[in-house]
């Protein structure tokens, strides 16, 4: 596992419920990984929900649940090491 930051972009979460169509417009929370498979699960709290796996396929990805965008760190993705 490598280094993961968090980033609270928005602490009011507001209609967290009722959008689970994947075209959210506004993240709830920005999260920098160095791996392009990241396990999602919603964290601690009311957005927790069944561990997801997501692939970063350019640069970043949505997760469909809790809307936390995963975004991979500059010079990663190329699988050193792998
Ligand atoms: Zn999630």
């Amino acid at each position: 596992m490598g280094r993961i930051a968090i980033i609270q972009t928005s602490p009011a979460i507001e209609d967290a419920t009722g959008k689970m169509d994947g075209t959210a417009a506004s993240p709830t929370e920005i999260i920098k990984v160095d791996d392009r498979t990241v396990a999602c699960d919603g964290g601690d709290g009311a957005l927790g929900h069944p561990r997801v796996f997501l692939y970063i396929d350019r640069n970043s990805v949505l997760c469909p649940y809790c809307s936390r965008l995963y975004v991979l760190n500059p010079g990663a993705g190329h699988a050193r090491g792998h």
